[in-house]
């Protein structure tokens, strides 16, 4: 389906067959949400585009199922409904400077790696998402903003492997950079992979200023495998190989997460590994990898979950203990399904 929110300037000009500059007027009301009747400065040319564009069901949007605010801190759920059925999660990331917020956007409805501590890789994979269907969620987030609020940043790591649907989120991308678009800086957009290198080395291709997010999960191979099933296909050392290439070329670290999960991964054997393979990251790629540590988060309604949250202060001590300093995340809306780990498609 053709969607103008898919469309930057120069080819949606060509599409509609009008000029660039009315062409960016039409994509600037489109993600400010505009009705037709408030498309001031526009000729009468592009209006009548515009008007056979609305009329053909070309500015189509996700249908807001519901909006969750957390009740214990600044997040908030969006539970979005496509048109075949699916529900989407976005959410709404409140970061430290007041007024500013990051979205948490989904790239597939549902997600095909089972990683064993994600609510989504439950699901199985239903479809990859449209860059129309990416994109429309930041302005959906962005429509939950009060006045002196905006989205500053996007991370990609709601649902889905967003390297598994790598051409629509570069297109995706690229409209969310676009300044008449959502003129959202590369600098504040991270896409978070498991790890697919082929995707990895397209991002460094043709996205070089947007950051890389890696799940590691263990940096011991048989555990990893065991929790992230891609390591099968694409085991630790040829991801690290591909995100070594992408940090050489972008001149930008990664950030790399890990879950500590009580009695699996979080020993002081693990952390030890992990701050071996930070240093070994360091000394070939030029960079040090930003470790950010995120507790686990409940992803069984039912309460019988796989796992138990790992002791965080006692694994921040071991990495401490072997020179590395990493971040522990906040994972907020734990309490609406919308930390970490949690997103599952509910309407
Ligand atoms: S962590 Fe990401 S890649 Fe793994 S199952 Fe969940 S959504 Fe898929």
């Amino acid at each position: 389906m053709l969607a103008l929110q898919a469309f930057t300037p120069e080819p949606l000009a060509g599409a509609l067959g009008i000029g660039v500059a009315e062409a960016r007027k039409i994509i600037a009301a489109v993600h400010r949400g505009d009705a037709l009747a408030d498309l001031r400065g526009l000729t009468g040319v592009t209006r009548g585009a515009m008007a056979a564009a609305r009329a053909r069901g070309h500015v189509p949007s996700l249908e807001v199922r519901a909006i969750r605010p957390s009740a214990v801190d600044p997040f908030v759920k969006l539970a979005l409904g496509t048109a075949d059925g699916h529900v989407v999660e976005a959410v709404r990331i409140p970061l430290e400077r007041e007024g500013r917020f990051s979205a948490c956007v989904s790239s597939q409805a549902g997600c095909a790696l089972a990683c064993a501590f994600c609510a989504t890789g439950r699901l199985g994979l239903a479809r990859n998402l449209e860059v129309w269907e990416i994109v429309e969620q930041v302005r959906l987030v962005r429509a939950t903003l009060g006045p002196g609020q905006r989205v500053h940043g996007v991370v990609f790591q709601g649902m889905g492997e967003p390297l598994a649907n790598v051409d629509r989120v570069i297109a995706a991308i690229r409209v969310m950079n676009d300044p008449c678009a959502l003129a959202i800086d590369s600098r504040a957009i991270t896409v978070c992979t498991s790890g697919l290198p082929s995707g990895i080395r397209q991002l460094a291709r043709e996205v070089p200023k947007v950051r890389l997010g890696l799940s590691i999960a263990s940096a011991r191979p048989d555990v990893r495998r065991r929790l992230m099933p891609i390591d099968a296909a694409h085991p630790l050392d040829d991801v690290l190989e591909a995100v070594e290439e992408h940090a050489r070329a972008t001149g930008l670290a990664p950030m790399w997460a890990v879950t500590p999960l009580a009695g699996v991964n979080d020993t002081e054997e693990d952390a030890v590994a992990l701050a071996a393979l930070v240093r070994r990251f360091e000394s070939r790629a030029g960079v040090r990898p930003r470790l950010s540590i995120v507790p686990y988060n409940a992803i069984a309604a039912d309460g019988q979950d796989p796992f138990r949250r790992g002791d965080v202060e006692i694994f921040l001590a071991h990495l401490k203990a072997e020179g590395v300093k990493p971040h522990l995340r906040y994972s907020g809306g734990g309490d609406i399904g919308a930390a970490c780990g949690q997103l599952a498609g509910k309407p």
